[in-house]
């Protein structure tokens, strides 16, 4: 719920857990929004016709005079070194990755299995080339070489850091990932190649973040390019150290940033609609008035709960005041349902009463509206409500396992 302008004018949300809370408000999730048209499929070609690199000589193999050496794997698709070679000709001509002796030419030449090659190639092709996803195909080469995982149909980036930290991982593939995740939020995402998204985890959190050290994760906005990154803090010397924490706390901080991940991908889809110079959310470099007015209208066409929630928290806030917390007031007040939903799939052991109190994690801050009005037991007050809340996540925070222990 922390968040704070930086130099760009633009928030950097956090979660964090503040040990006082009450009982659960309910909300409402229906947000009462329209789902974005889907891009059109117009399929993708054959790799094996696209091929015209001639640099088939640099790791030998069956040349096009020898078809008895050309086999076919599994799923049909060609996996004969000519033709891996002539992909990867293609990618590096697509991509413009330079010289064969290039670092991201060199380990498609060699290293890349012929999965890496093809899902790649699938996946420029599927998604027309354009200037973003031939960003995010270079981005998956270099997570390859660091040894990071891809996933082209979410187009996720999951960081090395990440995947070693396989006590947070196990929660993530626990819950199904992002893919599972987007079943609860059905209209809760643009589709398409709009944004991409990493993974990672930071060891140095506290030095990297230091007005957040009490937070688990951060979800970055895609300021500069169209990639949003949740950076989840997994350095000892912070309190916000997630590896500490039981995993339903892992758990519920990775619903958090995926919340928030959306809401900064349904913006980042109203710039791109208002056909805004730059094409992402830094806008302090909106050189012109117009695009922010531009921008708005864009908003309330396309998202209109998360217009009704920037422009009441965030919109004409005096410069010198703290800015608001608008995405967690919208999630505190319509998400808390969806975060719940999915604590049940991820635990069906889980009470009523530990999912409401779980859902309010990160959300059950001072300035929060809905925590403020929390009302849902008549035999309590708020206050009463949110002293319970606030002792059963300690409880759950002190009792419950963790498995990075
Ligand atoms: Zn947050």
């Amino acid at each position: 719920m922390i968040e704070k302008s930086r130099a760009t004018g633009w928030d950097i949300t956090v979660y964090k857990i503040i040990e006082v809370t009450c009982s659960g408000g309910g909300g409402d999730d229906d947000n009462g929004e329209s789902n974005p048209p889907n891009p059109v499929d117009d399929g993708f070609d054959d790799p094996f016709n696209e091929g015209s690199f001639g640099g088939g000589n640099e790791s030998g193999g069956p040349g096009p005079n020898n078809p008895a050496e050309i086999d076919f794997n599994d799923t049909g698709i060609y996996t004969a070194p000519i033709l891996r070679l002539n992909i990867i000709g293609e990618l590096g001509e697509l991509l413009q990755l330079g010289p064969h002796t290039t670092p991201q030419m060199q380990y498609l030449l060699n290293d890349a299995s012929t999965d890496e090659v093809v899902d790649l190639y699938n996946y420029v092709e599927e998604e027309q080339r354009s200037n973003e996803v031939k960003n995010f195909a270079k981005a998956a080469i270099d997570a390859w070489m660091e040894d990071g995982e891809v996933d082209f149909v979410e187009q996720i980036i999951i960081d090395n850091d990440f995947l070693n930290t396989s006590c947070l991982k196990s929660v993530y593939d626990d819950m199904g990932k992002v893919a599972k995740f987007k079943e609860y939020l059905q209209n809760f995402e643009p589709s398409g190649s709009l944004a991409t998204l990493r993974f990672t985890a930071d060891n140095n959190f506290g030095n990297n973040n230091q007005d957040y050290t009490n937070a688990m994760a951060i979800t970055i906005p895609p300021l500069s390019s169209n990639e949003i990154i949740i950076a989840f803090n997994t350095d000892s010397n912070t309190s916000g150290n997630i590896l500490d924490k039981p995993d339903v706390f892992k758990a519920v901080a990775m619903i958090h940033e995926l919340l928030h991940v959306e809401m900064f991908r349904k913006m980042l889809d109203a710039v791109r609609a208002a056909e805004i110079s730059g094409n992402n959310l830094n806008w302090a470099n909106w050189t012109n008035e117009q695009f922010y007015y531009d921008f708005l209208d864009s908003l309330e066409n396309k998202y209109f709960g998360i217009f009704d929630y920037f422009t009441r928290y965030k919109y004409g806030i005096p410069v010198s005041n703290e800015p608001n917390d608008w995405q967690h007031q919208q999630m505190a007040q319509h998400y808390r349902n969806t975060i719940k939903k999915v604590l049940t799939d991820y635990d069906p052991t889980l009470t009523i009463a530990q999912k409401e109190a779980l859902s309010w994690i990160g959300l059950n801050e001072a300035n929060i509206k809905a925590w403020q009005n929390l009302d849902e037991d008549p035999n309590l007050d708020t206050q009463q409500e949110q002293n319970a809340i606030t002792t059963l996540i300690s409880q759950i925070k002190n009792t419950f396992t963790n498995e990075c222990n």
